[in-house]
């Protein structure tokens, strides 16, 4: 029997950008300092709840410290002129309308949609474009929830940010989890569907429970996983422990394990101390005693942890509590990126001298990695070849499933922080899948995974799966 952590129980409270005046601990702040939170706040989405307040953030470290960094707004992440603007109007005490103009005018300077997911990744059932899916790489479908488009606190880089500040159009949202159950049926080359959101983990567990049991049918047996990608376990750890429907959540787990099906648990932890309250471990805890396993991933983000020492203690702590490092992810080109972006050398630089601080166990993880227009491309490393300084990539996924696993150079280049910014090696005018992703935009889809039966048949050939229906 495992032991039981006993955790004090809290009832979820939220503030948004109407109640920064509320929150007790920023009476250390001056006036003009909340005034610029409100000022950005009023651009870029901002919630936080109460255990994230009083557990998460050190106030006597603030404005530097990581888990305030993480989830406060901050000055720097609008351009000045912009900031000026906004702080102004709300001084000036303009009307509401006024401020919300000004507001998605800044917004929309930003860029909302990186890496071409509106264009490439929407999977159409009979030519009709599925909301709320994606299917980018062949053996995994991404699911939108609609329910779950919300998170326990917002993160201050994040890139799903259109979602949050009602650009409503552009959002996946869907609309059934009939369409999902459809589109599987259709689709053998399948084997793991991840739940995706915002935070699916905001949902209630018999919400929740409508979108999982129709995976665990008999009819979906080429499903081997489900995974479930969340920030609960590191904002809301209660969701695991104490909620109203906590063991009924614990109870889902289960009998998706007993279903035949393999349950990860995706959670984001960007800072070991987000796994340092007792709330926290025990969330891990009850998790893993369902038989789902806790996986984890965060993006490296400056200001939060772009330090290898904090890479080093984060995936440390994971392993000794049973949980696997998984991702590091290298932050996308969007929203507010000049304040939090690392670039690629520097990223690497971090990554192997965490890598090199721990023990296999916690080498489980991959990055940094990118996830990018042709696919998850992990900085793998620099090396000198014919005298020209490279880096070397590596697809851990493929938009063509071919490239998985292929590597391939990029001049060396310091301030780099995306793949769009890098040069291929060698003096090569383009990178050599370049004219595929020109073909598939052109086409406007996703490589074509084929029919039901054709790609049976196919994987038949290859050898890949041996199954009849
Ligand atoms: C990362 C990612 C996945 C999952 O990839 P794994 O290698 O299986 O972890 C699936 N779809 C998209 C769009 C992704 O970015
Ligand atoms: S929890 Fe995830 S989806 Fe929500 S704000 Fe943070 S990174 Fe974005």
């Amino acid at each position: 029997m495992a032991t039981t952590i006993s955790v004090p129980q809290r009832k979820f409270r939220v503030f948004t950008h109407r109640d920064l005046d509320r929150i007790p601990q920023l009476e250390r702040f001056s006036r003009d300092q909340v005034l610029q939170m409100q000022a950005v706040a009023r651009v870029l989405p901002f919630r936080v709840n109460d255990y994230v307040v009083d557990e998460l953030i050190d106030w006597d470290r603030a404005p530097d410290d990581p888990m305030y960094q993480l989830t406060f707004p901050q000055p720097g992440m609008l351009r000045e002129a912009d900031l000026e603007r906004m702080m102004g109007l709300i001084r000036a005490g303009k009307p509401e309308d006024e401020i919300k103009v000004a507001a998605r005018e800044i917004q929309l300077g930003l860029n909302p949609h990186p890496a071409g997911q509106l264009e490439l990744n929407v999977p159409k059932v009979d030519g009709i474009p599925l909301a709320g899916l994606q299917h980018k790489y062949r053996e995994t479908v991404l699911f939108f929830p609609s329910a779950g488009q919300t998170c326990h606190s917002y993160c201050t880089y994040c890139f799903r940010w259109p979602q949050f500040v009602g650009l409503d159009d552009m959002k996946f949202a869907a609309k059934e989890a009939d369409s999902l159950v459809a589109y599987l049926k259709e689709h053998p080359e399948v084997n793991s569907v991840l739940f995706t959101g915002g935070d699916p983990m905001v949902m209630k567990t018999k919400v929740l429970r409508r979108y999982i049991e129709p995976l665990l049918s008999a009819e979906l047996d080429h499903i081997v996983s489900i995974r479930i990608g969340t920030k609960a376990p590191a904002y809301w750890p209660q969701r695991f422990t104490t909620d109203a429907d906590a063991d009924d959540l614990m109870a889902l787990f289960e009998e998706v394990q007993a279903a035949g099906r393999h349950l990860a648990i995706m959670a984001h932890y960007s800072h070991p101390r987000e796994l340092e309250t007792p709330t926290a471990q025990a969330a891990v805890q009850a998790i893993r005693n369902t038989g789902a396993v806790v996986r984890c991933q965060a993006p490296l983000i400056k200001h939060v942890n772009d330090d290898p020492q904090v890479w080093t203690d984060l995936w440390k702590r994971q392993a000794l509590l049973g949980a696997i490092p998984y991702y590091m992810f290298v932050e996308r080109d969007t929203g507010p990126k000049q304040y939090f972006e690392v670039p690629l050398a520097r990223a690497l630089e971090i990554f192997s001298a965490a890598y090199r601080r721990v023990s296999g166990l916690e080498r489980t993880v991959r990055g940094p990695s990118m996830s990018a227009t042709p696919g998850k491309v992990l900085v793998d490393g620099t090396t000198v070849i014919n005298g020209e300084r490279v880096f070397a990539l590596k697809f851990l996924q493929g938009r063509d499933p071919s490239w998985v696993n292929r590597i391939f150079f990029a001049k060396y280049d310091e301030q780099a922080c995306w793949l769009d910014e890098l040069e291929p090696a060698f003096g090569e005018k383009e990178w050599w899948f370049d004219s595929a992703i020109r073909d598939m935009k052109e086409h406007g889809k996703v490589p074509e995974w084929g029919t039901h039966s054709q790609v049976k048949k196919r994987m038949h050939e290859a050898g890949h799966f041996e199954w009849e229906s």
